[in-house]
């Protein structure tokens, strides 16, 4: 009979110890993922460097050849006075690239960008028959 009374008195300490091995095993084998760092802030806009003008100007490219495709339908030439004046009977005297509203070269220059040839480069003394007086 005492080891049936020692039986019963191990009982309750097994089952605690049982208990206490099942808790754990209990716990989630994978830990539920850990939520994502919360998204890093924007990096402050850099302050426009104040060298640096609001619109960049055009870059400089190749001067515009007499065989570009746009400059045979413009009739542009490299030099105004070379202009076809019959084919373009709006040609003005004195008119050319320096003193035409497109012309995006500085003053003085012997060369610029216009808008009609992307990429290139006008001669100041050059013209087409887009020609427009600049006003300022
Ligand atoms: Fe020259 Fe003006 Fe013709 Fe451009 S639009 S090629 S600047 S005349």
């Amino acid at each position: 009979m005492t080891t049936r009374r020692r039986f019963l008195m191990m009982v309750p300490a097994s089952g605690a110890v049982l208990a206490a091995a099942c808790s754990k095993q209990e716990e989630p084998a994978a830990a539920a993922p850990a939520p994502a760092p919360a998204p890093a802030e924007p990096p402050a806009a850099a302050a426009p460097s104040p060298a640096a003008p609001p619109t960049a100007p055009m870059a400089a490219g190749p001067m515009v050849e007499a065989t570009d495709p746009t400059a045979v339908a413009l009739g542009y030439v490299a030099v105004a006075a070379n202009a076809d004046k019959a084919k373009y009977p709006n040609f003005v005297d004195g008119s050319n690239c320096a003193n035409c509203a497109l012309y995006q070269g500085a003053a003085g220059s012997e060369a610029g960008p216009c808008p009609l040839f992307a990429g290139k480069q006008v001669a100041a003394a050059g013209w087409c028959s887009s020609w427009v007086k600049k006003t300022t």
